[in-house]
This record gives structure tokens, sequence and C-alpha cells, in this order.
């Protein structure tokens, strides 16, 4: 494959092509990851999306949800692109968002790309391709990129970390419990959308909203936010209501947060981030590749498990060969 026609294929926002890219950053294959490389290399990072995260349970409607958002966005003229992050499907092989048939009206859009889930992989791969592939959608032009994902594990923080702006749905409670939503998910929330207010749920989306604007204020102040946010809004994705709120409150708080220059820290944050994960595991994928390691601690196993030698000293024997070898 020739990398630099990809390369330039993708930032004409050639559909296939960026397909084609994303399914190259998914794999594993050292020969892909090198070609992966030299493709996000050769994109640049020039063009850039604002990056909205999304998350919610199974059921809790965020396919009914992006589909509504994302129609709204591109018949404002923008064009979306939507990633879906799944650590249901590293553990099954089956996937809660993979599903080819969601968010139909809006695949069918051409200002619209959406990237199902892909299956079998492990977190820490999720969250590097799932970075990756916004890198890709980015330098093909797209104006907004929903990553999605389901409340499992820590993907929800791991899409925080890589968003601008981090989005929890939930549905309206029937009694008025805060539906068990950790402390730890709730901090990193800018904004919290009670779905299906329409019909019968309108008064328990009421009751749900009001609960969870306590529940925010209740957190500490988040210096780097106007006073109304994190906040909590009621929407209604199969109605369609309240949507258009919901992206004025993105815009208003993006746009705060840029005047005051906290996007741009929370982006160089993000980046650091980014850069000393990919060292980590540059070093750790060695590691594991490496004979001379390997042989060593076969070597010393025995010795470790009688306790002739101490587990740390015998790390240490093993680390100072692997970076003898790596220097040299
Ligand atoms: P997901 O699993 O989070 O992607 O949820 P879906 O978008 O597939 O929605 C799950 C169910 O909730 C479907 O039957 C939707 O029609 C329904 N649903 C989604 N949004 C709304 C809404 O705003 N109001 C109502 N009443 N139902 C909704």
């Amino acid at each position: 494959m020739d990398i630099s026609e990809l390369a330039q294929r993708v930032a004409q926002g050639e559909r296939r092509a960026i397909a084609r890219a994303i399914t190259l950053v998914e794999s594993g294959r050292d020969d892909h990851r090198a070609q992966a490389a030299e493709l996000l290399a050769a994109l640049g990072g020039a063009r850039q999306a604002l990056r909205i995260g999304l998350s919610g349970t199974p059921g809790v409607g965020k396919s009914t949800f992006i589909e509504a958002f994302g129609m709204l966005l591109t018949g404002q003229g923008l064009k979306v692109a939507v990633l879906a992050v799944d650590p249901s499907s590293t553990r099954s092989g089956g996937s809660i968002l993979g599903d080819k048939t969601r968010m139909e009206r809006l695949s069918r859009d051409p200002n619209a790309f959406i990237r199902p889930s892909p299956s079998q992989s492990h977190l820490g791969g999720v969250a590097r391709r799932t970075r990756e592939a916004v890198a890709i959608v980015e330098a093909a032009g797209f104006d907004v990129v929903l990553i999605e994902t389901v409340g499992v594990g820590q993907s929800e923080t791991m899409v925080a970390e890589m968003a601008d702006v981090f989005m929890l749905l939930l549905a309206p409670a029937g009694g008025d419990e805060l539906q068990g939503v950790k402390r730890g998910i709730m901090e990193i929330a800018d904004l919290i959308v009670i779905n299906k207010a329409d019909g019968d749920l309108k008064p328990a989306a009421t009751r749900t909203c009001a609960d969870y604007s306590g529940a925010l204020r209740l957190l500490r102040k988040r210096a780097q936010d106007p006073d109304e946010f994190p906040k909590a809004v009621m929407a209604s994705a199969l109605e369609g209501d309240g949507l258009d709120q919901v992206w004025g409150d993105v815009q208003a708080l993006t746009d705060w947060r840029k005047t005051h220059g906290h996007f741009a820290k929370r982006r160089a944050a993000q980046a650091m981030h980014w850069f000393e994960a990919e060292v980590q595991h540059g070093v750790l994928s060695q590691l594991a590749k490496s004979s001379a390691v390997a042989d060593q601690m076969t070597a010393l196993r025995t010795a470790v498990q009688s306790g002739d030698i101490a587990a740390s000293a015998a790390a240490t024997q093993v680390l100072a060969t692997f970076f003898a070898k790596t220097d040299s």
C-alpha cells in the first residue's frame, strides 16, 4: 500500500480511504503499526475537530441521540464523524455498539461518517486506536468527532481523556435515587443529559434532572469552567427536543474554555498523556518480544520461587540485560 497516496486521499475526505486508514491503525501487526505511524506522520495535526465524548448504559438512547444530534449538526453544514469504543467486545467478542443497523439515517448522510466499534482488543489498544482514528477523521476534515462508549469499566475515563467535552446520557429514574452513577463519572462529565424526557417519562425526567443538578452543585467547583457547568439538562432524542440546547451548551463551554486558555491547556495535557502512554507501550512491547529477557526470566524462575534470590534483585538483573541490549 502506498501510504502517501492513502494520506492524500484521506486528506481529500475520501470515505473509502478513511475507512481503510482506520482499519490500518486498528491492526496490531508490526508492519501495519509501522505503516500507521507513517500515515499519521504524513497526515500531520493541522486540522482539528471538536471532540465530544458521550457515554451511557445500553438502552439509554445513545444511538438515537447521536443520530438526531448528528443530523442537527450536519444540518448546520458541519461534518460529523462517529467513533465507538466498546470494551464489551474485548471480553465477549460480541459488541454492544457494533450493530450496523444503528443510525441508519445518519449513516446515509454524506456529511457524516460512522465507524462501528472493532471487536477483539484490549483496553490499552482501544485507547491508542481510538486516538489514531480521531486523528484520521480530523485530517479528513471533519468538524465534530463524537466518541461514543458504553458505561463499562474504564472506558468512560479513557474517552473523557481524549475528548474536549464529555457528556453522560441518563434515562429518567423511577425512584428518587441517583441511579448508582459513580461519583467519579459525575466528576468527569461536563454535561449530564437526561434523555427520554417525553410523554409519560417527562415528569420522572424533570425530577431526575433536578436531582442531578443538585448533586452536581455539591461537587467541587472547577476553576476552568463557567459557573453553570457542569450541568444537567433534559432532552428527547426521539422527538428531537433539547438537542439544540445541548449543542448550545457544548459551544458555550468550549468558547469559554478557549477564551480563557483552558481548551488548549487541556489538549496539551492530553497530548502529554498520550506521549507518555506511547513510550510506555513501546517499552513494554519490546520487553515482551525480547528473547534475552525471556531466557533470563526462565533461568531465574526457580531461584525466585525457592527464595534463593529476592524477586526485586532478579528483576534488576533482567532489566539490566534488557537495557544493555536496547542501548547497544
Ligand atoms: P443505546 O443502546 O444507548 O444506543 O439506545 P438506543 O438508541 O438503541 O435506544 C434504546 C431504546 O430507547 C429504543 O427503543 C429507542 O427508541 C428508545 N429511545 C431512545 N431515545 C428515546 C427518547 O428520547 N425517548 C423515548 N421515549 N425513547 C427513546
